[in-house]
Formats: C-alpha cells, structure tokens, sequence
C-alpha cells in the first residue's frame, strides 16, 4: 500500500466532540454541489442543470476602479459576467489559494501538511469574520453549553453568543490580554479527563480577541499564549483566535498566534480585511481544522451562499497586482497612520486627563479602554451628559456579560477623528468627569 503524503500527528483530535447536532446534522446541498462541479468543468460542457440566470441579462455591463496608488483594475465583460454570477461557497478559488499562501507564510502553521480528515489546515472565505465568527458558535455551542472567554469583549461576540442558550465563563484579563492562571482557575472546577465524557459539562471552547482588543486594545503576549494553548492541550479545548487587528500591530516583529502554535489542529482564526482594505465590501477569512471548515461551508451554502463573488473578483484583482510584498506594503502605511493616531490620543490624554483617568497604551487596534476615577457607572455619564458636550464613548458596559453592572469604563476610538478633534474630544471627556464627580 503506498504511504500517505500527510504527516502523522501527534496527537488526534475528535472533532465530532465539538460540532453539535444542528451541524452534525448539515448534509451538502445537491444544487449547489452541482454549481460548484460546473464552475471546474470545461467550457465545452452543455449543462442544463444549474439553476443560473442568464447574465447575459443583468443590466452592468463593465466597471472600473482606480486605487490610491494609481492602479487600473477594469473587469471586462466577461470578468463582470462572473462577477455577477453565484460561485462557490467556500469563496473563489483564486481567492482562497492567495489566502492559503498568505496564511503560510505569516503563521507557518504546523497542520499545512496534516492528513485533511485530521486538522489539516483549511481556509474559507467569510462575509466579514463577523460571519465566520457567528457561523463558528452556532456550530461549536448548544444550549446549557459553557464557553471561555475573557472580558471585557466585542459586544458582537457576546450578542452571537447569548442567544445561543449557553454560559459565559469569564476569564481575568489585563493589559497583555487572558490570564493564564485565571484560565487554569475557572478550569480547576474539573478534572481534565473529563474531556473524554460526554456528558461532562466541561467546557470545550474558548474565545479570545489576541491583539488590540477591542476594546481594551489588549495584545496578548507570544508566553501567554504559549501558556494557554498547553491549557487547552490539557483540557481539549478549541481556541478561537478572532484577530480583525493582525494587521494593525504598531510594532514589529508581530506576535505568534495560536494558529502558528497549533499542532493539534484545535485553532479556528477568523481574519478580516476590515481595517486593511474595506470594511463595506464584507470579505473575512476562516482558517482551522478542514472537518470544521467544511461545516461552516455546509452552513454557508444554506445561508449567504457564499460571499458577494463581485467584491471577492474586485480584491482578488487588486492582490493580484500587488502581490505578497504589496499587500504587506499597503498594511505598513496603514499601520503607520493608526500607530501616529495611537500617538495623538496619547499625548491629549496625557494632556488632559492624567489625573482623572486611567489606561494602558495599546500596541494594536484602534482602541483605548479608560477607566474614570470616581465615575462609578459611565453609562449615565455618557447617554444623558456627554451628548450635550457633544462629545460620544462607548460605556464600558456594552463589552461585559452582564450588560446591567455599572462600569466604571469608556472605549474611545482613534480611528476616525483627527487629533484636533481626538484632543477636543478628550478636552470634552475632562470637563464632563470634572462636573461629575
Ligand atoms: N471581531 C472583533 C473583535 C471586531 O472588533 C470586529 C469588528 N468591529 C469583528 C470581529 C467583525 O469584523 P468584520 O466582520 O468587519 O470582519
């Protein structure tokens, strides 16, 4: 019998322990299996299977843009016909193979070579990581189910979560993201062979936002995580490592993540082109473990059905100009402009409001997380007063599990004001705490 080409693993991991039934219960849809063996097959095929409209009857006919660095991306006509058309599920395959490099050679992960039924690592094209992110829970989690996770954390990930019917175990956190002993903590509840039963209410998941947190703008460092993946070896957890800010770390060389770690195959990463090239135009990534990959493209195939092939040919057009090193290129000036943003906000807190708040500098994202003193619930503070200052913040309370607490918390952006108005802003936030306290 000839040998393999996958590696042997060290380790193999049960996948079926953590799809729960409404997944387990997903069977591939006959039509779009169909949409996808046309779209290999040559041009000289007649099919009349697929149920496609024409496109020879949409109304656009071309389109043309210009970038910022002087580019001409045109598609033609026949470029627009597809463009307009459905395609697969698991995103175009141009697309997923420049992600697949991508991801290899920024994380190395060790699954490239697995055996696909045991981790091998996978990629699909999400609508947003938003959507790679829900589509993960509705997968991974069932009602009366636990899940780890440290806050405070993206109201998005706790308003996925929440209807799902399962408890918020809360992990500590600082300013270099999850503790690692308070992860151990919540987790000394049970024994780690309880993993192996199935009906343990161990818990079998665990989320966390690595760099620039939002929005505590938290990065975790390359020890932690280290210290973490061996819980979750321990315990048999997945990780899901939901990185939007990647690509917005101010300093280089950027952090290991869990999926350059994983050796198991027990990383699901949700990555976005939302801070980097559009958030509108809705393109993510989901890389992991191909057995759960290909439950998520199950679930698209019934939802979206894929993401909008128009914007996937738009980016893929313009990473085919760029290439690797232009790509990388177009991410440091963005990190260069958000980094001198970081700075702006830093020197007008320093400026303003040194006595009456407190943080921590971020070294990614677009976020700082500010603790008033003396304010005990920020949310009276910024829905009844601030507006009147015209000045707005998020009140800490939207990133926690228990969104009726007061919080003594704000989450200010850098992202979209100038410093003129960032110092304003924060003049503003210094007058308000002043009066109130
Ligand atoms: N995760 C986190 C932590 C975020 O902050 C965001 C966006 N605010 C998302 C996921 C979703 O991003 P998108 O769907 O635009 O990729």
């Amino acid at each position: 019998m000839s040998q393999k080409p996958w590696k042997s693993r060290p380790d193999i991991m049960n996948y079926s322990r953590f799809i729960n039934a409404v997944s387990a219960a997903r069977r591939v849809s006959p039509i779009r299996a169909l949409t996808e063996l046309q779209q290999k097959a040559p041009p000289t095929l007649i099919s009349l299977a697929g149920g496609m409209p024409n496109p020879n009857m949409f109304p656009f006919e071309t389109a043309s843009f210009t970038t910022k660095d002087g580019l001409n991306i045109t598609f033609g006509t026949d470029t627009m016909k597809r463009a307009l058309q459905y395609s697969a599920s698991a995103g175009i395959p141009e697309l997923i193979s420049w992600m697949k490099d991508l991801q290899k050679s920024l994380h190395h992960p060790p699954t490239v070579n697995y055996d696909p039924e045991q981790g091998q690592m996978d990629l699909c094209v999400t609508s947003g990581s938003q959507e790679g992110l829900s589509k993960v829970f509705e997968m991974l989690l069932s009602p009366g189910d636990s899940i780890l996770l440290d806050t405070p954390t993206y109201p998005g990930t706790l308003t996925a979560i929440n209807p799902l019917g399962c408890k918020i175990l809360s992990v500590s956190s600082d300013q270099h993201g999850m503790i690692p002993q308070s992860l151990s903590d919540v987790l000394s509840k049970w024994k780690p062979e309880e993993a192996k039963n199935p009906d343990s209410d161990i818990p079998r998941v665990l989320y966390t936002i690595p760099n620039g947190g939002n929005p505590t703008g938290a990065s975790m460092t390359a020890d932690r995580k280290r210290e973490v993946y061996q819980i979750a070896r321990k315990y048999d957890l997945l990780i899901i490592e939901d990185d939007p800010y990647y690509f917005l770390q101010f300093e280089k060389p950027w952090a290991p993540s869990f999926l350059s770690l994983d050796v198991d195959g027990r990383v699901l990463r949700t990555d976005s082109f939302s801070k980097i090239l559009s958030s509108g135009l809705r393109i993510g990534f989901l890389t992991g473990p191909k057995p759960l990959i290909d439950r998520i493209i199950l679930h698209i195939q019934c939802s979206t059905m894929h993401t909008s092939t128009f914007t996937q040919l738009m980016v893929m057009q313009l990473l085919q100009h760029w290439g690797k090193n232009g790509f990388l290129k177009h991410v440091d000036s963005v990190v260069e402009f958000y980094s001198k943003q970081r700075d702006a906000m830093l020197s007008s807190a320093e400026r303003w409001l040194k006595d009456e708040v407190d943080w921590h500098v971020p070294s990614a994202g677009m976020f700082f997380w500010m603790k008033l003193k003396g304010i005990p619930d920020t949310f009276q503070l910024i829905s009844k007063k601030a507006l009147q200052k015209e000045v707005l913040f998020v009140p800490g309370q939207a990133f926690m599990i228990d969104g009726s607490a007061p919080c003594p918390y704000v989450r200010a952006a850098f992202s979209l004001s100038t410093p003129e108005q960032i110092d304003q802003g924060l003049q503003r936030l210094s007058a308000l705490i002043k009066e109130a306290v």
